[in-house]
């Protein structure tokens, strides 16, 4: 505890997740200390670079490491001497040839840990777990650690967005404690004191619900996302318009119009895995039905990258074999440079394998692309990927692709074809200016 009586923090795992908590936590005044087992990453933190791309995170880094309040390193012994409460946000990607979680780094990381707690310590998970993970770690923490059952375990899941990560770190729509006793529940009161200040709401309940929040709220946002797309495979049968269907729904009040948007579907580092790890781990406790249309859900957004790559090839007369497509899009989203399961990519290498010649520009998200796929070419700016073009594909939602004026670009191409993938132009005024413009699910 410092003499203010605030909690000194650890936070386990540096990356989108872990950075970002551990450079907020630091500007709202706590002292923390970032650890990971990736050197060459706390190398950078420790230099003042975000080693990813988060607008706003490296102006907080600077301020968060001004002040003193804010360190990095790689040691778990120093981080069981420094932390009062320590925050796991290592990775928990799916299980390479399964459906499930791969909870080896969390293990890990809690192994390297907890051997050194000597004291009374909170650890808190913030990593997306299939439910019972908190219960199996809190005997494997007591286990562990000298200080025995003096050492506690908490859930607190968490929903920043890439691209928004640092507001919604220090301006939360809610936080959620999972928590085993009342001890626990004023530890973490300390650590979030702040963001409590400010009227945040918090949910206080037990270790399994604080895990399930998390995973069905992105279950929800995956179906209402796949909800639309199915939609838009009945609007293509039908010759119907997806985009004026989604309009429509999004002005009914009950309905809304977020994760309403049709297109290639959703991608990432999250929605993809999570919802696989949840039909999986439902399965695994006799629960698969209530949570089986999560399979669905997944394969209607699946269908949603092989739908835009035939609307490639019908644009180009039926063969993508030796045409040159420019593919504006990395990233899973806009403003991140996060490709894990980016349907931008998934397509564009489809595109390649299929024998296009295929080029590829994102704003933020090249040099992430070119080390993961270095069999695809690249561009260095989106008039440069599209120069002599039979098509550009648009993948990714970038503003500056929607900015892009259909005059200029017509100048470089080779043919005027355009699909948007994420219906983020105006289709009117691309075919005003002479294009041919195809979105999925609209005539
Ligand atoms: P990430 O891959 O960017 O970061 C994980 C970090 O953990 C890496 O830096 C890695 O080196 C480190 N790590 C791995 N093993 C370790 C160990 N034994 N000890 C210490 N560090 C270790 O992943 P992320 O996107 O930050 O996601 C982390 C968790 O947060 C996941 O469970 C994810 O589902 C969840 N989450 C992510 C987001 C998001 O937008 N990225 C949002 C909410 C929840």
């Amino acid at each position: 505890m410092t003499s203010t009586g605030a909690p000194k923090l650890t936070v386990i795992g540096t990356g989108y997740l872990g950075a970002t908590h551990a450079i907020c936590m630091a500007v709202l005044g706590f002292e923390v200390l970032g650890v990971d087992v990736d050197e060459a990453k706390i190398s950078k933190l420790a230099a003042g670079e975000v080693p990813f791309f988060e607008p706003g995170l490296p102006e907080l880094l600077t301020k968060a490491l001004e002040s003193g309040r804010l360190r990095f390193g790689t040691s778990f012994e120093e981080a069981a001497a420094f932390g009062d409460v320590h925050f796991l946000c290592v990775g928990t990607p799916q299980m390479p040839g399964s459906d499930a979680c791969d909870l080896t780094y969390l293990d890990a990381a809690v192994r390297g840990l907890a051997p050194h707690l000597e004291r009374r310590a909170l650890v808190v998970g913030k990593s997306t777990v299939p439910v019972g993970t908190a219960a199996r770690l809190t005997t494997l923490v007591q286990e562990l650690a000298p200080a025995g059952t003096d050492v506690e375990l908490a859930w607190n899941p968490e929903f920043l967005r890439e691209g928004y990560a640092v507001d919604d770190t220090l301006r939360p729509d809610r936080l959620v404690f999972g928590v085993a006793s009342e001890w626990a529940d004023q530890q973490l009161t300390a650590a979030f004191k702040p963001i409590l200040d400010q009227g945040t709401p918090v949910i206080r309940t037990d270790l399994a619900t604080a895990e399930l929040v998390k995973v069905a709220a992105n279950s929800f946002l995956a179906t209402k996302i796949s909800y639309i797309n199915a939609m838009a495979e009945v609007c293509e049968a039908v010759g119907a318009d997806i985009k004026d269907l989604a309009d429509s729904l999004a002005l009914d009040d009950r309905i809304g119009g977020k994760f309403l948007k049709p297109g290639l579907g959703f991608g990432g580092g999250c929605l993809p895995k999570d919802i696989r790890a949840f039909a999986h781990r439902a399965e695994e406790i006799g629960v698969g039905q209530a949570v089986s249309f999560l399979r669905e859900v997944d394969d209607i957004n699946r269908r949603r990258r092989a739908r835009t790559v035939d609307l490639v090839r019908e644009l180009l007369g039926g063969q993508i074999s030796g045409r040159r497509i420019a593919a504006w899009g990395a990233a899973f989203k806009p403003n991140s440079d996060d490709i894990r399961d980016a349907p931008a990519l998934d397509v564009a290498r489809t595109m390649h394998g299929l024998g296009g010649h295929v080029r590829v520009y994102d704003p933020a998200a090249l040099d992430n692309a070119r080390r993961a796929y270095p069999e695809l070419r690249y561009g260095e700016s989106a008039l440069d990927a599209a120069e002599d073009a039979d098509v550009v594909v648009l993948l990714t939602e970038w503003s500056e692709f929607r900015e892009i004026d259909p005059d200029a670009l017509a100048q470089v191409v080779r043919h005027k074809r355009i699909v948007d993938g994420r219906h983020a132009l105006d289709a009117d005024q691309w075919r005003a200016a002479g294009w041919e413009y195809r979105a999925l699910g609209r005539s």
